[in-house]
C-alpha cells in the first residue's frame, strides 16, 4: 500500500506540494519512491488524498494531488488527561492515544509525578507516525503540562470526568454506558494521585471516580485500557 503522511494544511486537488526533510527522506531513501509513485496525503483539515510524485531531487520531492479518498474523519469526544511519566513509557500512550482515537491528550502536573517536563516536539512526531500508521484521518490535539489544580478548576461542567482511582470506584464499562456525551479520562502518575488531590477530583461536579479492575495496572496500561473501554462502550 502506499506510504501516508501527514503534510500541513491545507490540501486541494492540483496541488503541487514540495515534500523536504525526514518526510522527504522516508519516501525516497526509505520507501524507495520514484516520479509516477503514488503517495497518500492527510493534513488534519481537508482529509485524505492520494498524490503522485511528479519531481525528485537529492533531498525534496514535489507531489501533485490528484483526488480526494476521504473526508476528515469524525472524532470520537474524549480526552485523555494523564500525569507525564517515564520517557519510553509516555511515548507509548501518545501513540496509543493516537490509535485509539483520542480527540485531545493533556498533560496533569500532580505532586507524585516524577516527571516535570515533556518534549512536546517529540510527542507529536510520535502521535503523528501512529496516526499514519492506523490510517487516521484527524490528529488528537496535543497539549502541554498544566497543574491538576487549574486543570479541574476550569473544568467545564458539561463534560464528564472519568476518574481512574485505583482506591475504588464504579466499574468503568458501567459509569460510561451510563454518562454519554462529551468525556476525559484522568489517569494519575506511577505513585498515584495523593489523597488531597483525589479528595479535590472527587469533588468536581462533572467527576465520576470508576475503577479499571482489581489490579494496581501501570499508569501507561491504565490509560490504554480506560481509552479501550470508552471506545468500545461509547466511540464510533
Ligand atoms: N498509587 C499506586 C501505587 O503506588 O500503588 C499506583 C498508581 S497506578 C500505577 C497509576 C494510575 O493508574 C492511578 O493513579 C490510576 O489513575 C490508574 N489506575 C491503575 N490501576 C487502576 C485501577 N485498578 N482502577 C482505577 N485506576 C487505576
Amino acid at each position: 500500500s502506499a506510504p501516508r503522511l501527514f503534510v500541513d494544511p491545507p490540501l486541494a486537488e492540483g496541488l503541487e506540494l514540495r515534500i523536504d526533510g525526514a518526510q522527504a527522506h522516508y519516501l525516497g531513501g526509505v520507501m524507495r519512491m520514484r516520479p509516477g509513485g503514488i503517495v497518500i496525503l492527510c493534513d488534519d483539515q481537508t482529509g485524505e488524498w492520494a498524490g503522485e510524485i511528479v519531481a525528485q531531487g537529492k533531498r525534496d520531492l514535489t507531489v501533485r494531488l490528484i483526488e480526494r479518498l476521504r473526508p476528515r474523519e469524525p472524532v470520537p469526544d474524549i480526552w485523555l488527561c494523564a500525569a507525564p511519566i517515564k520517557r519510553g513509557r509516555i511515548d507509548w500512550v501518545v501513540e496509543k492515544a493516537a490509535e485509539l482515537g483520542a480527540a485531545r491528550l493533556m498533560f496533569v502536573g500532580t505532586r507524585r509525578a516524577v516527571v516535570d517536563r515533556l518534549n512536546l516536539e517529540r510527542l507529536r512526531a510520535h502521535m503523528i507516525e501512529a496516526a499514519e500508521q492506523c490510517a487516521r484521518t484527524a490528529l488528537p490535539e496535543l497539549h502541554d503540562l498544566t497543574g491538576l489544580e487549574t486543570l479541574i478548576g476550569a473544568w467545564p461542567a458539561d463534560r464528564h470526568l472519568f476518574f481512574a482511582d485505583e482506591e475504588g470506584g464504579t466499574p468503568i464499562a458501567a459509569a460510561i454506558a451510563a454518562r454519554p456525551g462529551p468525556a476525559a479520562i484522568l489517569i494519575g502518575p506511577e505513585g498515584g494521585f495523593d489523597p488531597d488531590e483525589r479528595a479535590l477530583i472527587r469533588a468536581v461536579p462533572a467527576a465520576v471516580p470508576v475503577s479499571l479492575g482489581p489490579r494496581i495496572l501501570r499508569a501507561d496500561t491504565a490509560a490504554a485500557a480506560a481509552l479501550s473501554v470508552w471506545m468500545a462502550v461509547a466511540g464510533d
